[in-house]
Order: C-alpha cells, then sequence, then structure tokens
C-alpha cells in the first residue's frame, strides 16, 4: 500500500517506520519546525503524573520505544538517551507509593533522603532521537517531504492516510467528532553553571532534565488550560517552574535559563491513554499522547500500524476495555 503520514513526531514516526516494516511504501509530510516533540524534555518512565502509579500497558510500551531508541542510536551513531531518573518524594503519600514500588516493581530502588532511583527510566536526548527516527526510515525506503498539508484532499492518491498531526489536528475538521483537551507546555532550556553537576534527571514537582550536553539541562513545565497560543514568557516561566523546582533541587536558582520553548499537548478527555484509530474509509489517526509521548508511541504506533495492515484491531473499544 502506498501510505500517507501527516507529521513527524514522536507518532508520525513510530507509525511510519512499522509500516515500512510490513513493506508499505511510505511518504511523511511535514514542515519540520519544532512540534511538541522536538521541544519535550526527554523524561521517559513507567510512572508519569503526580501519583506516581505505573501507567496501563507500561511495561510493553517501554520496551517497545527502548526498540526504536536503539534504531535511531544506530543510525544516528551517536547515543539519543541515558539510563536512569531520580523521582523525589514530595508527600508522604508519593513516599509511600514509591517506597510499595520497590517491592512490587524491579526497577526501583530507595537510595533514602525520599529519593528513589527508577532505573528502567531514561532522559531521551529528543531532537537527536527525532533525528536517529528519520535517517532510520529514510534508510528503508520512507519519503519525507517538507509540505504542510492544508486538506486530505491532497493526498486522495495514497492508499491509506495517518494524520499525527499533534495540536495541529484541530485544522481537519474531518477530525473534529474526536474528544480532545489542548494544554500548553512551557520548558526552560538553562546553563548548568561549571561548579554544578546534575548526573541524572530529577522529578519532584516539575522537573530537571539533563540533555546530550552536560553543561545544559532543561527545567519545566507549565500546564496552561486557558492560552493555547504558542508564545513564550521567559520570565514568568522561570519564576514559577524555579520556585517549583527548589522544592526538589536546591541550587536551582544558579541554573541560567538561555531559552524558552512551548509546544500544545493533545489528550484525550477522562483519560490518559492515547488515541489510535480509525476514522473513515482510509483515514486513521494516533494523537493525545498527553505528557506520556515518549512512553506510548512506539507501542501505540506499532498497534496503528497492524491495524491498518488488518493485522489487528485497535479501536476505543478496545481500550475502553482496559479502562474498567
Ligand atoms: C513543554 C513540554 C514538555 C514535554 N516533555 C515531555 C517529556 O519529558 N516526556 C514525554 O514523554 N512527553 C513530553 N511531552 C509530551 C510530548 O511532547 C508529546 O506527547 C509528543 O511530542 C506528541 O507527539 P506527536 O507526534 O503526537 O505530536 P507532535 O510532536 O506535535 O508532532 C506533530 C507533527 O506534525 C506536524 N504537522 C502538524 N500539522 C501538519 C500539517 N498540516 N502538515 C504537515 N505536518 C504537520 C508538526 O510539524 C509536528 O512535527 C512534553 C510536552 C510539552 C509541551
Amino acid at each position: 500500500m502506498r501510505i500517507a503520514v501527516i507529521g513527524a513526531g514522536f507518532s508520525g514516526l513510530a507509525v511510519s517506520w512499522n509500516l515500512l516494516n510490513l513493506k508499505n511504501q511510505v511518504v511523511v509530510f511535514d514542515l519540520f519546525l519544532e512540534g511538541a516533540s522536538a521541544i519535550a524534555a526527554g523524561l521517559l518512565h513507567p510512572y508519569v503524573g503526580e501519583e506516581g502509579r505505573r501507567s496501563l500497558f507500561a511495561t510493553e510500551a517501554m520496551q517497545k520505544t527502548e526498540e526504536l531508541l536503539h534504531i535511531a542510536t544506530r543510525s544516528l551513531r551517536e547515543e539519543v538517551f541515558r539510563e536512569g531518573i531520580v523521582r523525589v518524594a514530595q508527600n508522604e503519600k508519593q513516599r509511600k507509593t514509591y517506597k510499595n514500588h520497590c517491592v512490587v516493581f524491579r526497577d526501583i530502588i530507595d537510595l533514602g533522603n525520599d529519593h528513589f532511583l527508577i532505573k528502567s527510566g531514561k532522559t531521551v536526548f529528543c531532537k537527536r532521537y527525532l533525528q536517529g527516527m528519520r535517517l532510520a526510515i529514510a534508510e528503508r525506503g520512507g519519503q519525507f517531504i517538507t509540505e504542510k498539508i492544508a486538506d486530505l484532499e491532497q493526498l486522495k492518491i495514497f492508499d491509506q492516510i495517518v494524520v499525527a498531526a499533534g495540536a495541529s489536528i484541530r485544522d481537519f475538521p474531518e477530525l473534529e467528532q474526536l474528544k480532545l483537551r489542548f494544554v500548553k507546555g512551557q520548558v526552560l532550556t538553562c546553563e548548568i553553571p561549571i561548579d554544578l553537576q546534575i548526573e541524572r534527571s530529577l522529578v519532584g514537582k516539575g522537573y530537571l532534565a539533563t540533555s546530550h550536553n552536560i553543561g545544559i539541562c532543561h527545567v519545566g513545565a507549565t500546564y496552561e488550560r486557558h492560552d493555547l497560543t504558542e508564545t513564550v514568557d521567559l520570565l514568568n516561566t522561570q519564576n514559577l517552574l524555579f520556585t517549583k523546582a527548589s522544592s526538589f533541587y536546591r541550587d536551582i536558582w544558579q541554573l541560567k535559563p538561555i531559552d524558552c520553548s512551548s509546544a500544545i499537548r493533545v489528550m484525550r478527555q477522562g483519560h490518559y491513554l492515547p488515541v489510535a484509530t480509525k476514522v473513515s474509509n482510509k483515514v486513521w489517526i494516533i494523537t493525545a499522547m498527553g505528557s506520556r509521548g515518549l512512553l506510548y508511541h512506539a507501542y501505540f504506533g506499532e498497534k496503528l500500524a497492524q491495524a491498518i495492515e488488518g493485522r489487528s484491531t485497535l479501536s476505543f473499544q478496545e481500550l475502553m476495555y482496559y479502562l474498567k
């Protein structure tokens, strides 16, 4: 089949890779300006969210993302991630949850002083990862076209169309029936002074994520429901995020913000699982990765590719079964 994919963020690349593996021809359209995937802080672990509960499908989803991380690393010939994330418990409830996780799951170690090492956690260097996946897809015969698709009619020569357009899904009236919500996020890029060393990403109230450059980290992120423009406000964002981060990283005010980026997260109404489904005769959608894009894109990308091939079905109904 000849398949068009709109969007080369985490979701679009994961679907494209899996469609190519199933012997399809794939053409990916994107303007390659920075979408949510390019500015994401890169935290990948199964315990996303304030409550720190293990996410649904976490085991298989982590495994699928790890496979893609290795594929990207091989193509790019550079590391695209770093192992280990430290979660700092902020209250008694979180402390209890994480102490319990140490017993129930094998990927958490109590380091003492409310610090818990999530061994399976990784910090992904998102721009490098995207670059590595694009190379891998191109090596496998996938084609990239720098173009914004304004109307699905433009793609009528294709057998199937996958919309992986992130927050720009709002531009396609055909997809209005999906019940989604949109939340803006701003994240800071900061210089780390020479006398400070941050070995691993830290998650507490907000987070501090390392990058491939040991002198640079990311501090995130805001959750803004009322302003859905992509404007940035470095000073206010710094005040807000540094104040929160000071509860788990006392040297936070020594970091020097040098940039602030923003993007819009897409979420499903009522649950954190993404949407990966057929919406009409030949149009498929993968979206609503929320704050778990790195956790879920590879797993749901593979599921969607299999569904397009008719090898499995993946529908809201099937997912709702797991949500009961
Ligand atoms: C500040 C912030 C920090 C985050 N940090 C993390 C994190 O640490 N860990 C994590 O797992 N998740 C994180 N997330 C969430 C994560 O970024 C998203 O879940 C993920 O990027 C969604 O990927 P996507 O491919 O679905 O969408 P996107 O990354 O938005 O990709 C959509 C792509 O489609 C393209 N596109 C859109 N419309 C068109 C069109 N009409 N024609 C052609 N191309 C089009 C865009 O250019 C874009 O490249 C963060 C989000 C934000 C906002």
